[in-house]
């Protein structure tokens, strides 16, 4: 399967024994190691527009863009530039600089709810933190996730469905006590049922319902027809908050993110990746009422050394000010994900092998499976064998997608026409090799 030349790996290896050494694993997020996919973790030393290269020269189209931060490509010349500016004036002080008001009012300018902001420097920040505020606001206990949705990797949110709808999750991680997870009610996605019952069950004590939009964490899954206004309904009806987990769609799906698209307005919105520009943001915000509860004005504290760093800031301010002034990126971007996406799949048809895919505008995922995908239990009936072999015949074929079935792929502004191409022809030649 793939080239008859084979791609070359001898540094990366290297390079992954040094960090095992140093490093549990040899990563710092863990499916980097490339656990799920197998074959060994690449080293990337360069990226440049969509393409990226690795230690031993290869080159290949990136459809990770860093898991969804780098909606502009890499090494995007007006965010390259605005960072090398600040760096000129100072890293960071640890006290408030003008970037930070900066960015909080292009923020708000793309969410008609949000009044005020706070940012953070990851999505698992911005995520805690809102919960917290939530908690704090309604003066309730219990917290709505669902199963397959990722929130990031606070105590709380590591939370695993428990048998049978409205029951109460179990920890998904060691070290994580029952205790800490015993507020968390894991429901299935896309299931109106499930959330009714669980607001019957629980009146009046969930504080709110965090839920991913459009999922990227299970792979990509769009919400059902009526779920989003659903959860909306169900909470405001019981004076819970809903926070929309926009860490991955705010910016990427419309400049206003998936309430935008599905005209949605929750009480909170949690952001992260394309927020930062590639550095490391996270943010929170809402209606000042509630916001305004958060430390040094209210008491629910939450606070960060490198908040608003300045560097970060200025990455964040370069790219959601190219996407506001070029907001017609977004039909481009949806235009020329879908060639990808259905060029793929029909040459999946064409070889027998068994796929179904998931897209919306830029995020897209090609399940090893008959489908439809529509929460976990369905998205967990892939074949992740099938999926591994994909993975690893279109690395060797020049492509370079995320090591996981279960995340989302993405476009950005810099990928051309010829690199759909690229990718359709890598996809023939791996199918030829993928047997399902
Ligand atoms: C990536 C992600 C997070 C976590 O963000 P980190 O910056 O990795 O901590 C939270 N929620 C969603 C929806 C995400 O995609």
């Amino acid at each position: 399967m793939g080239r008859s030349i084979a791609r070359k790996t001898e540094q990366s290896r290297k390079l992954q024994k040094r960090a095992e050494q140093f490093i549990p694993g040899g990563v710092n997020s863990p499916v980097r190691a490339f656990g799920s996919v197998g074959g060994d973790p690449v080293y990337i030393v360069r990226g440049g527009g969509s393409h990226i290269w690795d230690a031993d020269g290869n080159e290949y189209v990136d459809y990770a863009g860093s898991w969804g931060p780098l909606i502009l490509g890499h090494t995007a010349p007006t965010v390259v530039e605005a960072v090398i500016a600040a760096a000129r004036k100072g890293t960071s002080f640890g006290a408030s600089t003008p970037a930070e008001a900066d960015l909080a009012e292009l923020v708000i300018s793309a969410f008609p709810h949000i009044e005020k902001v706070r940012f953070v420097s990851s999505g698992t920040e911005a995520t805690m933190s809102a919960i917290r505020l939530a908690r704090a606001y309604t003066k309730r206990k219990y917290i709505v996730k669902f199963e397959g949705c990722y929130h990031g990797h606070a105590d709380a949110l590591l939370v695993k469905a428990g048998s049978g709808v409205a029951t109460l999750g179990i920890p998904g991680s060691a070290g994580v006590p029952e205790e800490f997870t015993q507020f968390t009610l894991a429901l299935p996605y896309n299931d109106t049922d499930a959330i009714e019952k669980a607001f019957e069950k629980f009146k009046r004590q969930i504080a709110c319902v965090i839920v991913e939009p459009v999922v990227g964490n299970m792979g990509c899954v769009p919400p059902a027809r009526g779920y989003l206004e659903a959860l909306r309904d169900i909470t405001e009806r019981d004076g819970s908050l809903l926070i929309l987990d926009e860490v991955m769609t705010g910016f990427r799906l419309a400049f206003g993110g998936a309430q935008e698209l599905y005209k949605i307005q929750p009480d909170l919105t949690t952001m992260g990746k394309i927020i930062g520009g590639g550095l490391p943001v996270g943010a929170y915000g809402g209606a000042s009422k509630i916001m305004d509860l958060v430390a040094p004005l209210g008491p629910v504290y939450q606070a960060g050394t490198l908040s608003g760093n300045p560097l970060a800031m200025a990455a964040g301010f370069a790219t959601l000010s190219y996407l506001r002034e070029h907001k017609d990126v977004y039909a481009k971007l949806d235009k020329l994900a879908g060639e990808v996406v259905e060029g793929v799949a029909a040459a999946a048809k064409d070889a027998g092998v068994t796929m179904c895919h998931n897209r919306v505008g830029s995020m897209f995922t090609w399940f090893f499976a008959e489908g439809p995908v529509t929460n976990w239990t369905t998205a967990e009936k892939c074949d992740t064998k099938a999926f591994g072999r994909f993975f690893r015949a279109m690395l060797e074929n020049g492509i370079y997608l995320p090591p996981s079935q279960f995340e989302a792929a993405f476009l950005g502004a810099a990928h051309t026409e010829r690199d759909v191409q690229q990718t359709i022809a890598a996809a023939k030649q791996a199918f030829a090799g993928v047997q399902v």
